[in-house]
């Protein structure tokens, strides 16, 4: 999928309106200004800000510049300024490996993005993730996406919906690695972590599974 820079999001239906970010191809080649690779605390700010990767379709979709790395799944980012930005797993490779630079606005708030405040966006993901009329594919990227915030909201919103079969059967494993996220703040103490649900105690078991929707692409892929 191509879509230039800053525009709305259209891949799949989401719960929140969000902009595109860094999803290149062919027809557009690589976007943004040529010759000023990101490095330094730019690059550092996007890598801590492409934390967890959701929405993972049935296909990868191979770099249209070098065929060699494919990837699945893409980062989502709480900007300040009140957009959210959604980009795909190939991200990190293209900016890498084919020198993309994001747009100015983008980069600049990145730093606040690594740790959002609770906002009416955190409030809508909440209100979604503990909905158990909503979809069920956007139930489980709240409870991906709600891991961003260091607050006590999110974490007891996931608490609650540790009983909602329904929802752990779907994305149990993704409410594990987001658990994690607040292993070591005191409101987390009370959790049972021994007795939680199996397939949440095997997304805490792995907590990387995700970033492997990047991978070389070879004979096995
Ligand atoms: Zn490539």
């Amino acid at each position: 999928m191509e879509y230039l820079d800053l525009t709305p999001y259209t891949y799949t239906d989401s719960a929140l309106p969000m902009t595109s970010i860094g999803w290149l191809g062919s027809e557009h080649g690589v976007q943004g200004p040529a010759g000023a690779p990101l490095a330094g605390t730019e690059l550092e700010e996007l890598r801590g800000a492409s934390r967890r990767i959701c929405n993972v379709a049935l296909g990868f979709h191979t770099c249209e510049f070098c065929g060699t790395v494919e990837g699945n799944g893409e980062y989502r980012y709480y900007l300040p300024d009140e957009r959210t930005y959604a980009a795909p797993a190939m991200i990190l490779h293209y900016v890498d490996t084919h020198a993309y630079r994001p747009p100015r606005q983008f980069l600049e708030g990145l730093g606040a993005a690594a740790r959002p405040r609770w906002d009416r966006r955190a409030d809508f993901l909440r209100a979604v993730l503990l909905d158990r009329t909503a979809d069920l594919i956007w139930r489980a990227e709240a409870a991906v996406d709600l891991s961003q915030w260091d607050d006590r909201r999110a974490f007891d919103a996931l608490r609650q919906v540790l009983a909602d079969d329904l929802l752990i059967d779907c994305g149990g494993d993704e409410i594990g690695r987001s658990l994690i996220a607040f292993a070591e703040r005191d409101y987390a103490a009370g959790l049972d972590w021994d007795a939680l649900p199996p397939m949440v105690l095997d997304g805490i078991a792995h907590p990387g599974d995700d970033l492997h929707f990047v991978r070389p692409v070879g004979p096995d892929a």
